[in-house]
C-alpha cells in the first residue's frame, strides 16, 4: 500500500483525456498568457460563486497582496490576522509596511477567535484577513458585525476552504471568500482546486473594487501602456486556466469524497482516547482541505509520525511553529496565545485528498491504534 498525503496522479488519471485535450488547445492557440481561456474560467468560477467578480492571478498569495493593496491601505495601518495559519497572510501585510496583529484562534475550530477580535483594535485598526483554515469558514457573521461597527475592510483568505458553505443565523448561506470586501483563494497542486502549477484568484463584489485590483494585477493599467497606478505582474496562465476548467466541474464531487473520507476518519477514531477529531462550527460546512487531529499532550508526536512513516504513512504538522515565534515575525507578537501555542504542539494532520480508500484509512487508524496501545 503507498498512501500519499495528496494523490495528485490519480485524480488527473480520472480526467487524463479532456485535460490533455485542453492544454493541447492552449498550445494550439498559442494564447498562453491572458489567452481566452483565462476569462472563460474567471467566468465559470464567478458563476460557481454566485456572480462575484473574479480576478486570476499568479498564486494565492499574491492575491493577499493585492487585496490588500486595492483597498488602499497605507504604511503603518494595521491588520488583524490569526496567529496560526500560513506565513503568506502575515507576509504580504509585512511587505506592504502595514503591521500585523496576532489573535488566537478558537480552541474547536482552529480559526480566528472571534472573541478576542476587540480587543486588539486600534485607531490605525484597518482591516481583518480572517482564514478559513483546513477547509472550515472562520465565523463570518461575527466578523462582519465588527467590521461594520468599526469600518473595517474584510479580506477572505480561502485558500483552504473553496467551495465551503457558510450559514447565518437568518439561514442565509453565502459561498467561502464571497462575504468580505475580497475572498482571496490559490490553486496550488495540493488545494481543493489545484492546477498543475502556481495560481490564485480575488473575488470581489463591488465593480469598483474589482476593477482595481485586476488593474494591480496587471501592472496598474487597464489601457496598455497607461499606467494609472502602481501595480505588479500577477498573471494566471492559459494552460493552468485550461486545467482549472476542466476541475472546477469537479469541485464538488471533489469537496463530496473528501468529506466521505473525514466521516471515514471520524467513525474509525471517535473513540480513541488521546485523540480528538476535527470538530465542525454550526455556521460552516467543512471542505477537508486537511484532516486535522489533535493529541493529547502526552503522545509523543514525533515517535507517533515516524511509527507511521515506517509503515509508509505519510502524516504532516500545520504549523510546527506559530507565527509570533518566527524570526521574522517575532516583534509582532503582542501578547500570548495559549491555543495556538498548544496546537502547534499537538495537531496531526492525516493524509485526505479525493483518491483515499476506505482500506487505506482503516490501515492508517489501525497503525496509529498500534502506536497508542500496542
Ligand atoms: C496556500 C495558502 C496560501 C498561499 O497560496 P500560494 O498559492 O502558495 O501563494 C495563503 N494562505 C493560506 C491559508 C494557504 O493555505
Amino acid at each position: 500500500m503507498k498512501i500519499q498525503m495528496v494523490d495528485l496522479k490519480g485524480q488527473y488519471e480520472k480526467i487524463k483525456e479532456e485535460i490533455n485535450s485542453e492544454i493541447q488547445k492552449v498550445i494550439d492557440s498559442t494564447a498562453f498568457i491572458n489567452g481566452p481561456k483565462v476569462q472563460e474560467f474567471a467566468s465559470n468560477l464567478s458563476n460557481y460563486l454566485e456572480g462575484v467578480k473574479v480576478i486570476p492571478c499568479a498564486n494565492g498569495t499574491d492575491a493577499l497582496q493585492i487585496a490588500l493593496m486595492a483597498l488602499g491601505l497605507k504604511p503603518g495601518d494595521e491588520v488583524i490576522l490569526p496567529v496560526h495559519t500560513y506565513v503568506a497572510t502575515a507576509e504580504v501585510i509585512a511587505l506592504l509596511r502595514l503591521e500585523p496583529v496576532f489573535v488566537d484562534v478558537d480552541p474547536d475550530f482552529f480559526t480566528i477567535n472571534v472573541n478576542q477580535i476587540e480587543e486588539k483594535i486600534s485607531s490605525k485598526t484597518k482591516a481583518i484577513v480572517p482564514v478559513h483554515l483546513y477547509g472550515q469558514c472562520a465565523d463570518m457573521e461575527e466578523i462582519m458585525k465588527i467590521a461594520l461597527k468599526y469600518k473595517l475592510f474584510i479580506i477572505e483568505d480561502t485558500a483552504q476552504a473553496i467551495g465551503a458553505t457558510y450559514t447565518f443565523s437568518d439561514e442565509r448561506t453565502a459561498t467561502a471568500g464571497t462575504i468580505g470586501d475580497i475572498g482571496t483563494t490559490s490553486f496550488f497542486p495540493s488545494k481543493n482546486l489545484g492546477c498543475y502549477g502556481d495560481g490564485g484568484a480575488m473575488f470581489i463584489g463591488d465593480s469598483e473594487l474589482a476593477k482595481i485590483a485586476k488593474m494591480i494585477a496587471n501592472h496598474g493599467q487597464s489601457i496598455k501602456y497607461h499606467h494609472d497606478i502602481i501595480g505588479c505582474n500577477s498573471r494566471l496562465d492559459s494552460i493552468q486556466a485550461a486545467i482549472l476548467d476542466v476541475k472546477l466541474k469537479y469541485l464538488d464531487e471533489y469537496s463530496l469524497a473528501r468529506q466521505k473520507a473525514a466521516d471515514n476518519y471520524n467513525e474509525l477514531l471517535q473513540h480513541i482516547e488521546k485523540i480528538r477529531i476535527p470538530q465542525v462550527a454550526k455556521y460552516s460546512s467543512h471542505v477537508y482541505h486537511q484532516y486535522t487531529i489533535v493529541l493529547d499532550e502526552k503522545v509523543n508526536r514525533n515517535e507517533l509520525q515516524n511509527f507511521l512513516k515506517e509503515k509508509g504513512i505519510p502524516t504532516m504538522i500545520y504549523y510546527p511553529v506559530p507565527l509570533y515565534k518566527q524570526k521574522a515575525y517575532i516583534k509582532d507578537a503582542g501578547g500570548t496565545f495559549p491555543v495556538t501555542e498548544k496546537l502547534s504542539k499537538t495537531v496531526l494532520s492525516l493524509p485526505i485528498h479525493t483518491e483515499i480508500t476506505r482500506e487505506e484509512q482503516e490501515f492508517i487508524v489501525s497503525s496509529i491504534r498500534d502506536f497508542l496501545f500496542g
